[in-house]
């Protein structure tokens, strides 16, 4: 684990945002924007574009802008759109008053595509979605001109309104931007700017029955909010010649930039909302915010911290090269974010029962806790300490290997924050030789912190609750979702799934203090790792706790339960 603060790695975005403010190329101004489509929920790829976007205007005192991107009628959902609001809120970023729908621009796509008709420029085709891809040609052959392409402009007008007062069917006519059938770039070849759905838009009702296509609306989107550096994946590099035709032959009040970067993507992770829909339909989790997924609702709810997601965005940089991230580099951010701000507390996850028998029966005393190693301000807090403890039955070896320094019939170890015992003997259940009972006795001028106390030398030291102040608990150890490194490479993913992405621990035994624990409260449980109060399943008094990330790397040694 590292816990190196991290420098901030400067980036092409960021020494090109510097240089065109330094050059005075925008006015001086910088308006970035995020563009979720509302068709799913965020993830953790989105949150680098968010934290891109976002974190170029706090850092050069620009502004972002959020824009819902909803130009497809049939996808999209308020449900999605709300959550899309809070996850934003909650990464920490503030779009201000610059919340926007590209649905807001519909009637200025319209009129400038009026214009785009009257210059000559784009034309009503009547060729049927199937035969404009097959007049398209390909990447080595050129495309064929639509035999509507030299229509008089004053008949694709005729035609375009028509369409848009709803007289024809869809896919009877498509409105064309006239570019260039033999262009290199097939998104050139007379690209499609409208086409006809007769479809009830969540925003916008029945007003319209065409809708602008998606390069087209989002350049004029861009535009029509003066953004100055519009920021995209790779994939769209091929779309930016478009983009720019879109910006260049209309009246827009501002011609914007189009840039690239790599998206993210991440080792044991599906990225695509239509995979991570599928994992939704079909069960495989339990939904969009099951802890396993790489949603960034998932990722609160196993415990990540805003904190940890900015800092993995930052330390993962930004470039134009694809490249796939470990996962357990973000793992990495968490547990160095949680380090840093979780309380510790103590939980035996796997209890197996311990009596101390030379510890006189009823007796009890009280040891002082630290809430934090490395931070005395924090306090302590006291757990008693009494005859009969739980500890982790992994703390335990009838027959120890080589090397563990733990509790072994006949070793000695240290209770943290208590005494020094020794093993005296054990009790198995005859059928399945679990051990039911370990017996020991202490040694009373062991107590930690009082004088002398370390004099007595023990290699191991392990953790406990008093029987008579513990609390049941369920605790979920969730692991990566799928076994492969890349399960977006494969045929089906679903060959992939780890079976043991969830181990549930049902008589773990927690401390008194995380009874109180609030919904989304993360705890470092010593020696266990980071675990949150589930906020769906938790109840005041039956906590659930998820896993969120294990203290150190420690995939293929420690597999789920
Ligand atoms: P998906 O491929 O998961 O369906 P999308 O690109 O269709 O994602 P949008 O809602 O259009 O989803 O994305 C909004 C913004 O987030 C876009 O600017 C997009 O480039 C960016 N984005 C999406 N996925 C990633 C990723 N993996 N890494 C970086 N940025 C991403
Ligand atoms: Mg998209």
């Amino acid at each position: 684990m590292s816990n190196a603060t991290p420098t901030p790695v400067t980036h092409f975005i960021r020494n090109l945002i510097a240089d065109d403010l330094a050059q005075g190329r925008t006015q001086g101004r910088l308006a970035t924007r995020f563009p979720p489509e509302p068709n799913g929920y965020l993830h953790i790829g989105h949150a680098k574009s968010i934290c891109l976007n976002f974190g170029m205007a706090q850092e050069f005192g620009g502004v972002c802008h959020l824009r819902f991107d909803d130009t497809n009628p049939t996808k999209e959902d308020t449900e999605y759109v709300e959550s899309i609001l809070e996850t934003v809120r909650w990464l920490g970023f503030d779009w201000g008053q610059h919340l926007y729908y590209a649905s807001d621009y519909f009637e200025h796509c319209y009129r400038y595509a009026e214009g785009l008709i009257q210059a000559g420029k784009a034309y009503v085709d009547a060729l049927s979605a199937e035969e404009i891809r097959a007049w398209r040609g390909t990447l080595t052959e050129p495309g064929k001109n639509s035999p509507w392409r030299d229509r008089p402009w004053e008949e694709s007008l005729d035609l375009f309104r028509r369409m848009r007062s709803g007289e024809f069917a869809d896919g009877q006519y498509v409105l064309r931007a006239k570019i260039d059938m033999s262009s290199p770039n097939l998104n050139l070849r007379d690209p499609a700017i409208y086409r006809i759905r007769h479809a009830t838009h969540w925003r916008t009702g029945n007003t319209w029955c065409i809708y602008p296509m998606y390069d087209y609306a989002h350049a004029l989107s861009d535009a029509q909010e003066r953004i100055t550096h519009s920021i995209c994946t790779l994939e769209f590099e091929d779309h930016r010649p478009l983009y720019d035709w879109v910006v260049q032959n209309t009246p827009v009040p501002w011609q914007p930039h189009q840039y690239e970067f790599a998206r993210l993507n991440l080792t044991y992770t599906l990225m695509s909302k239509r995979k991570l829909l599928e994992l939704v339909q079909e069960g495989h989790v339990t939904g969009w915010d099951d802890p396993r997924m790489p949603t960034l609702v998932g990722l609160r709810r196993r415990g990540y911290s805003p904190q940890a997601i900015r800092l993995f965005c930052e330390r993962i940089g930004v470039s134009k090269a694809d490249s796939l991230i470990d996962v357990s580099v973000l793992e990495d951010c968490l547990r160095h974010d949680l380090n840093e701000r979780a309380p510790r507390r103590i939980a035996v996850l796997d209890p197996v029962r311990l009596i101390i028998h030379n510890y006189p029966q009823g007796n009890s005393e009280a040891c002082a806790v630290p809430n934090h190693p490395q931070k005395p301000e924090w306090g302590t807090r006291e757990l008693s300490f009494s005859r009969e403890l739980w500890i982790d039955r992994e703390d335990f070896m009838s027959a120890p290997a080589k090397g563990f320094f733990r509790l072994a019939p006949g070793a000695q170890v240290r209770l943290r924050y208590a005494y020094v015992i020794e093993c005296t003997g054990f009790e198995q259940d005859p059928q399945t030789g679990a051990v039911t009972l370990i017996h020991a006795q202490y040694f009373p001028q062991t107590r930690s912190g009082t004088p002398g106390s370390d004099a007595h030398k023990v290699k191991g030291n392990i953790h406990w609750l008093s029987v008579h102040q513990a609390h049941p608990a369920t605790v979920r150890l969730y692991d990566r979702l799928f076994k492969d490194p890349n399960p977006g490479g494969a045929e089906d993913w679903r060959t992939l799934l780890n079976p043991d992405s969830i181990g549930v621990l049902p008589h773990a035994q927690v401390e008194t203090a995380l009874l109180a624990a609030a919904h989304g409260e993360t705890f470092q449980f010593e020696r266990q790792g980071y675990f949150t109060v589930d906020r769906r399943d938790s109840l005041p008094g039956t906590p659930v706790f998820n896993r969120a990330v294990t203290l150190r790397d420690s995939w293929g040694k420690r597999v789920g339960a």
